[in-house]
């Protein structure tokens, strides 16, 4: 074997190989199978456009087959007495932790994220699924609010079979995130993975299936999302739609889902502010900056993709972000060393490369980066993108309004505090803001005005499993994490005792008999 990226690499396509004999299936009711019209569609390298796989090609038939199984089996699975869930979630979380490198080397291979990163996605998948099964003792623990007359008290069950619908950047531990919290409400699930990266969906069904989860009780669908995405959010005996994608997707579920009334739970897109004041700690600024913008190929959600530094401190603060970038390995996702593989598919690679062609029309200035192509010894039939810097962006620019989902930072100047507030709110988006500063006044104040469902402060993004975790405006409805994922997966009831004291109004007159 001639070097380790390569014998990763090698040992990848085995391990689908085995998955895939030879077509990805789905999951359904227990088994792996192919889709009732035999149609499949072909899932493709990141790293060099060669196909890793034929993957099943699920249609309004497999969505109906999937539904039925979670239908079926949701009696069954909201009966098991909570002790008994948490220990079959743990014993999830553990066959999950022993598949760690067979998790990681799937998605290397489907997502182009470098294995520096994939090698983590086994334990935040587990962490999921341990939270949540500590969580099941008082899931459907009620509240009690009580009046001088009456007794209220709530009661919580769970809502019935729902649907998953994830996208492609972390596929594993988005699946796991939205699954986990699923399980343990006591409810079942149809999953419907992202077409662009399919393998880990079906190896955490067989993982689950095998750990001793009944069957129906967690099924997976593959497709595009205007077939089994669009057949799933349109079936009646589906409760509930978990989403995580794009916000025009959001909207078209939406739409897709009323006529059955679905619940929906949206993790949308980001334009994340990230506001770098001349107070801060710069150095550890810098970390943060460049790890949430160039970690994951940029391809996520809460990525600090809008830069606003204060004036004084913007030319010195961008050359050293620019320095920073040129040193960024980028490279086959399965060299241990890599730090930034290629996009997940050439459609996001053309979308990148046009938002930094336009930018640099519009007047901003590339500073690195911008243009797709493989470095020497890097196949030329990879979705290759270096990091990438733009400086001189304006608010209007659709550089600093539209969110671009790979390595590019674009950088806006600011004055003041109420300039940085005005610049990081004058956006459709409102996921997370980072802000960077050492005083303490300043940072309440803009706490309190940041328009985001999430404000980091002196820190990259750091989960907590319990914090609520979600967007606001654009970029999403609903929070998830400690009971906020119960609120949603589950039905709360008010219970109204009288005390038998109060007055009852009377209308009418008694009459005699
Ligand atoms: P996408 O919206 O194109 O697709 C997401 C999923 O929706 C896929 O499984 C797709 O097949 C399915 N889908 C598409 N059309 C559908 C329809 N009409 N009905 C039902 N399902 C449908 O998103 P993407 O390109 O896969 O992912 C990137 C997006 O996800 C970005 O906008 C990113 O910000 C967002 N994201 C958000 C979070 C968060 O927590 N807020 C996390 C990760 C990614």
């Amino acid at each position: 074997m001639s070097n380790p990226a390569q014998a990763n690499r090698l040992q990848a396509q085995t391990m689908i190989d085995a998955l895939a004999t030879p077509v990805l299936p789905h999951f359904i009711n227990g088994a792996a199978c192919l889709s009732i019209d035999g149609r499949e569609f072909a899932n493709l390298s990141p790293s060099d456009g060669t196909l890793l796989n034929h993957t099943a090609l699920g249609s309004e038939a497999d969505i109906e087959a999937a539904s039925s199984a979670a239908a079926a089996a949701f009696e069954g699975w909201r009966g098991w007495p909570a002790g008994q869930r948490r220990d079959l979630l743990h014993a999830i979380a553990d066959r999950i932790e022993q598949h760690a490198e067979q998790i990681a080397l799937l998605e290397t291979a489907d997502t182009g994220q470098p294995l520096r990163f994939t090698g983590k996605t086994a334990a935040r998948g587990a962490e999921n699924f341990r939270y949540f099964a500590d969580q099941c003792g008082h899931a459907a623990d009620g509240r009690s609010y009580p009046t001088p007359t009456h007794l209220n008290y709530t009661l919580r069950e769970p809502i019935g079979p729902v649907g998953a619908i994830t996208p492609w950047n972390m596929p594993f531990m988005l699946g796991t995130w939205k699954i986990a919290p699923a399980l343990a409400a006591g409810c079942t699930v149809v999953h419907k993975p992202a077409e662009w990266s399919p393998l880990t969906a079906t190896l955490l069904a067989r993982i689950a299936f095998e750990a001793g989860l009944p069957a129906g009780v967690l099924n997976v669908v593959h497709g595009l999302g205007e077939g089994a995405g669009t057949a799933l959010t349109q079936d009646k005996r589906i409760k509930a739609i978990a989403f995580v994608g794009g916000t025009k997707t959001g909207s078209r579920i939406m739409a897709q889902g009323a006529p059955s009334l679905k619940r929906v739970h949206f993790e949308l897109g980001g334009k994340s502010p990230v506001i770098v004041f001349d107070d801060a700690d710069l150095e550890r600024a810098l970390d943060a900056v460049s790890f949430m913008i160039f970690s994951l190929n940029g391809q996520r959600c809460n990525a600090g993709s809008r830069l606003l530094v204060q004036r004084n401190i913007h030319d010195q603060f961008v050359e050293r972000l620019v320095k920073r970038a040129a040193t960024i390995q980028v490279g086959d996702p399965f060299d241990p060393a890599t730090e930034l593989g290629p996009l997940i598919h050439s459609q996001q690679l053309a979308k990148v490369s046009e938002h930094c062609r336009q930018a640099e029309q519009a007047g901003a200035r590339l500073r690195c980066g911008g243009l797709p192509g493989a470095a020497a010894g890097l196949p030329a039939g990879g979705n290759w993108f270096a990091p990438t810097i733009v400086s001189g962006v304006t608010a209007s620019m659709e550089i600093a309004r539209e969110e671009v989902f790979g390595p590019v930072l674009a950088v806006l100047p600011f004055d003041d505090e109420a300039d940085a507030l005005a610049l990081a709110n004058d956006s459709r988006f409102g996921l997370s803001s980072y802000l960077w500063t050492r005083d303490v006044g300043r940072t309440h104040r803009m706490a309190r005005s940041l328009q985001a469902g999430m404000v980091w402060v002196n820190t990259e993004i750091s989960r907590h499993l319990s914090t609520p975790f979600g967007g606001m405006k654009d970029s999403g409805i609903g929070r998830d994490g400690g009971d906020w994922s119960f609120d949603f997966y589950m039905e709360t009831r008010n219970v109204c005792i009288a005390l038998d004291q109060h007055k009852i109004p009377r209308i009418g007159k008694e009459t005699k008999l």
